[in-house]
């Protein structure tokens, strides 16, 4: 008995460079992605640059780098459909040739006229098949003229088209709602249906998995692989993604490229996992899943039909997750370049502070809302000239009576050997019972004259980590808050 050996799963990703990677090209490359490693299969990159004007190489650097920042790797590719342009001509021929497509000689004027007509008179336009119905000769006689011609698919009769889509299920369409459509332009460029179907046939592609905006194109493709008598791919469609107002996502909604949400600092993995949850989920409530888990779970079929919400609160709770849950080690090289931004980073921090540098990491990450807070609301740990705030100064530095006790304190750590969490505490609760004030009064305004803020990690823990001369240094700085009231 032989048994045949499975079917290698070949999947694409197949964007086109008219703009940059943006979230709902993510998601599709994501899921692509997921779906050939779950499988062992391959995934395909493939630039659709058919429309020159259009593209452009910075997009498709800017696509490349989304991808890499995602850590989408591909297994085949970049194949380039603007090199391959040949190979749709002479695809384009094959059809004409078993009759599945003619040439059309209608000219432009003469399709607009009929399209504004039929708006005119509120119909849909469909082109009629004028040239569908030339005879031989009048073909031969367009053709010793030169006229130019497009090439047109010949939609076969028949009564109705169905195939079975992964997500959505068994979808109908009649024939009759499916015009002729144009394979090559009277310029003798491909359209997307037919370079789309070539290559998906080339490169063996075994599913689809794209957006739901190419529903509608499905059936005249699947018209195509049977034109060509080749097997179908199967079909999983993915649902849009909408903004909080439930609008499809677009440039009105803000960022919607990919790298954009790295500069502002979420970390990759974090932004994985919130695209993984578009529009898929693993079939219990577990939300945060490491790249190996997704992998494991991901299947076509948990993919929802209903749209999704890109929920923001959501991205920025999973990135605080991640950076929370991350070692200091994975984030280092992220806050140094977070750092140099703003021009915080010293050398050092890479040399002799370096382990200084690291445990400020670990000290901060649960509380940072991104990458780059730790340049913002931690920058009191990267360098002296912190910014402090106005609303935290003004509300835990107005007793008067700090003006003597923030003084005296700073004495007493000065003198203070071990500095430790507990000495350090210790010295801070026995000066306020001492001045029969509160503890929390010491408290709240040495975390703002430390670090500039009103919340922040525990406050001793902060003391430690700065170090005895510059907690004493900093809490010496009360003096230039005397205007404050
Ligand atoms: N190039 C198309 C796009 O960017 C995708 C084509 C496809 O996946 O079939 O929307």
């Amino acid at each position: 008995m032989s048994s045949m050996p499975p079917k290698e799963i070949r999947v694409r990703f197949a964007p086109s460079p008219t703009g940059y990677l943006h979230v709902g090209g993510a998601r599709t490359a994501l899921f692509d992605w997921l779906y050939a490693r779950h499988h062992g299969g391959k995934f395909i990159l493939r630039i659709e640059d058919t429309d020159v004007e259009r593209s452009s190489q910075e997009m498709v650097e800017g696509i490349l780098e989304g991808m890499r920042w995602l850590g989408l790797d591909w297994d085949e590719g970049p194949f380039f459909q603007s090199q391959r342009v040949d190979r749709y001509r002479a695809a384009a021929a094959e059809l004409v040739k078993s009759g599945h497509a003619y040439y059309c000689y209608c000219t432009p004027e003469q399709l607009k006229e009929r399209r504004e007509l039929a708006q005119k008179e509120k119909r849909n336009y469909k082109y009629e098949g004028t040239c569908r119905r030339l005879s031989t000769e009048q073909v031969a006689a367009n053709e010793a003229q030169g006229r130019p011609r497009a090439v047109r698919f010949k939609v076969p009769e028949g009564e109705s088209l169905q195939y079975h889509d992964l997500v959505f299920g068994t979808i109908e369409v009649a024939h009759a709602q499916i015009e002729d459509f144009v394979l090559l332009n009277s310029k003798n460029h491909p359209t997307y249906h037919l370079s789309v179907v070539v290559d998906d046939l080339e490169m063996r592609i075994t599913h689809v998995v794209r957006g739901a905006d190419h529903v509608s194109n499905t059936p005249k493709q699947i018209l195509l692989y049977r034109a060509f008598e080749a097997e179908i791919p199967e079909f999983a469609h993915l649902p849009l993604i909408l903004g909080p107002d439930k609008a499809k996502l677009s440039k009105r909604h803000g960022t919607t490229s990919v790298t954009a949400y790295r500069d502002m600092g979420y970390l990759p993995e974090a932004f994985r996992n919130f695209l993984a949850l578009l529009g898929w989920s693993p079939g219990d409530n577990t939300e945060i899943m490491s790249t190996d888990d997704l992998i494991e779970r991901f299947s076509l079929e948990k993919i929802n039909q209903s749209n999704a919400v890109f929920d923001v609160q959501k991205l920025d709770w999973l990135n605080r997750q991640y950076i929370g849950a991350s070692t200091a080690e994975r984030l280092a090289p992220l806050v140094r370049k977070a750092l140099e931004g703003k021009n915080l980073w010293r050398a050092e921090f890479d040399g002799d502070r370096k382990e200084y540098f690291y445990s400020s990491i670990d000290l901060l990450k649960s509380r940072m809302h991104s990458i780059n807070d730790f340049a913002e609301g931690g920058q009191a740990f990267f360098t002296d000239l912190f910014f402090v705030d106005e609303a935290a100064a003004k509300k835990n530095l107005k007793d008067p009576a700090l003006k003597e006790l923030i003084p005296l304190l700073a004495d007493r750590f000065r003198g203070l050997d071990p500095f430790t969490l507990e000495s350090s505490e210790q010295v801070l609760r026995a000066l306020a019972d001492e001045k029969q004030v509160k503890a929390g009064l010491l408290i709240n305004a040495t975390r703002v004259l430390l670090t500039g803020r009103a919340v922040g990690p525990p406050l001793f823990h902060i003391m430690i980590q700065l170090g005895r001369d510059r907690t004493t240094e900093r809490l010496e700085r009360i003096s230039q808050f005397t205007t404050v009231n």
